[in-house]
C-alpha cells in the first residue's frame, strides 16, 4: 500500500490514543483512573439540547452556509462583544467543526510551503503536526529551565525571513498558566511591527481561576480588524463542556475569512446545522453554567495542587486556568513517555507525556474529572514512584505491593 510521505510523517494524537487505551483497559474490567482527559464531565446545557432538538424535529437538515448559520454567527458576534469588547461583522466570523479545524484552516490559508510558525513550548500537541500538514515548519521557542512562559527576547531571536505567524495559547494547555497582560501586549505589538499573523487560541479563556481574567489580544491591537493579522480562535468544547458537538470558530479580517471559507467549502461544505443549533442554544442560554463549571474545576485544581505538593521531588507551577497542570517529574525520570507507560501499566493511571508538548521530563495531568479521580490517581502515582509513600495500595479490590523501590 502506498501512503504519502507527508501523511506517514504525521504523528498520531497522543491524547486520543490514550483515551482509546484507557477505554480498552476499562472494557477488560480494569479500574483505570484517567488523568489524561481534556473534557469536563458536565452534562450538555439544556438550552443546547433544546435548540438542537428543535432543529432536528423540523426534519429539514440540509447544507447550510459554509461559514456558519447566520443566527449562530450573530451569537458569536455578541459573545465577542461581551467578552472582548470588540464589535465584529458577520464577514469576520467563520464557524468550523471544532476549534481544531479552525486552527487547521487558518494555517492552510496563510502558509506557503517552508513558511515558519513560532510555537511556544509547552505547546498544544496538535500545532506542530498541523503546521507540517500544510508543508510549514514549526519553530519551537522554549522557556528557561523551570519556567513555562516564553521570554520576548527568545521569540524575537526565533524569527527568520520565513516566519509567517506566532501561535499563542493562553490559558495554556498543558501548563495551565495564563500569559501575563504585558507579555500578550508585547507579542501583539511585535507581530504588528513585523507584519506577522498572530493566532490567539483562546479556547480556555473563560476557565481562569482566583478572580483573574485572561488578557485579550484585541486590547493591545492598534490596527482595525480589516488591516489586522490578528486571529482569535474559540469554541464551545471547553466553555460548555460540549466537546462532542464539534463547534469552533475563527475571527479574522474578511479577506482571510473569505479564503478560509473557500478552503472549508472544498473540504467539509459546512458544519452540521444540528450541532450549530446546539452551539447557538448554549451561547444564548443561561451563562451561569460556565461559572458553575469554572468553580468546580477551580476546586479540582486546588485538590490537584495540594496532592502534588506532598509528592516527593515533584515541582508544579500552580495553574491559573484550563483543567491541566504540568508538573516536573525529572526527579523520577527524564523520559516522559517511559514514565507515562510505567504509570499506566503499574498503577493504571493515564497521564500524557510532556515530550508531546515540547517539554521532556514533565507529565500533563488533567483535573477535569472528579475529585476522587484526582486523589485516587495521585495516590497511585505516589505509590508507584514516591519512596515516602506506603508500599501497599488497593486498586479496585486488589491489594498491590510495590516491589521495585
Ligand atoms: N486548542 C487547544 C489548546 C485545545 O486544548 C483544544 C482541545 N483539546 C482545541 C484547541 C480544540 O478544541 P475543539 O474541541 O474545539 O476542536
Amino acid at each position: 500500500m502506498s501512503i504519502s510521505q507527508l501523511a506517514r510523517s504525521i504523528a498520531e494524537s497522543p491524547t486520543l490514543r490514550l483515551n482509546e487505551e484507557a477505554r480498552l483497559l476499562r472494557e477488560k474490567g480494569l479500574p483505570v483512573t484517567h488523568l489524561g482527559g481534556g473534557e469536563p464531565k458536565n452534562k450538555t446545557p439544556i438550552s443546547a439540547i433544546l435548540s438542537s432538538a428543535a432543529r432536528l424535529t423540523n426534519a429539514d437538515i440540509k447544507y447550510v452556509p459554509t461559514d456558519g448559520i447566520p443566527s449562530l454567527k450573530k451569537a458569536i458576534i455578541r459573545y465577542t462583544e461581551e467578552n472582548y469588547e470588540r464589535m465584529v461583522q458577520p464577514e469576520n466570523v467563520i464557524v468550523s467543526s471544532g476549534a481544531k479545524q479552525s486552527v487547521y484552516n487558518v494555517l492552510f490559508s496563510i502558509l506557503n510551503p517552508q513558511d515558519e510558525v513560532i510555537v511556544l513550548a509547552p505547546y498544544w500537541v496538535s500545532y506542530p503536526e498541523m503546521i507540517r500538514m500544510v508543508y510549514g515548519v514549526p519553530v519551537a521557542v522554549t522557556p528557561e529551565d523551570g519556567r513555562y512562559l516564553p521570554r520576548m527576547a527568545d521569540i524575537e531571536r526565533a524569527i527568520s525571513p520565513a516566519t509567517r505567524a506566532i501561535i499563542v495559547n493562553s490559558p495554556n494547555n498543558p501548563s495551565g498558566l495564563v500569559y501575563p497582560e504585558d507579555l500578550v501586549a508585547e507579542i501583539v505589538r511585535f507581530c504588528e511591527r513585523k507584519s506577522l499573523y498572530l493566532i490567539m487560541d483562546d479556547i480556555y479563556h473563560k476557565l481562569v481561576f482566583d478572580g483573574r481574567k485572561a488578557s485579550s489580544a484585541y486590547k493591545h491591537a492598534s490596527k482595525d480588524i480589516e488591516s489586522s493579522k490578528l486571529i482569535i480562535i474559540n469554541g464551545i468544547s471547553k466553555l460548555y463542556g460540549m466537546t462532542g458537538f464539534r463547534i469552533g470558530w475563527a475571527i479574522a479580517n474578511r479577506k482571510l475569512v473569505e479564503v478560509m471559507n473557500n478552503v472549508q467549502a472544498q473540504t467539509t461544505s459546512c458544519t452540521s446545522p444540528i450541532t450549530q443549533a446546539a452551539a447557538e442554544g448554549a451561547l444564548t442560554g443561561l451563562q451561569s453554567i460556565v461559572e458553575g463549571l469554572r468553580l468546580t474545576i477551580e476546586n479540582n485544581r486546588n485538590v490537584m495542587v495540594q496532592e502534588l505538593q506532598s509528592f516527593t521531588g515533584v515541582k508544579v507551577a500552580k495553574p491559573e486556568g484550563t483543567f491541566y497542570c504540568f508538573p516536573d517529574f525529572r526527579a523520577y525520570s527524564g523520559k516522559s513517555v517511559e514514565l507515562s507507560n510505567f504509570l499506566l501499566k503499574k498503577a493504571l493511571v493515564v497521564t500524557v507525556p510532556g515530550r508531546e508538548f515540547g517539554m521532556e521530563g514533565h507529565l500533563r495531568l488533567s483535573y477535569c474529572g472528579s475529585v476522587k479521580d484526582i486523589t485516587e490517581g495521585i495516590a497511585r502515582m505516589k505509590w508507584a514512584l514516591d519512596p515516602n509513600a506506603p508500599n501497599e495500595i488497593y486498586i479496585g479490590d486488589r491489594k498491590l505491593v510495590r516491589d521495585w523501590l
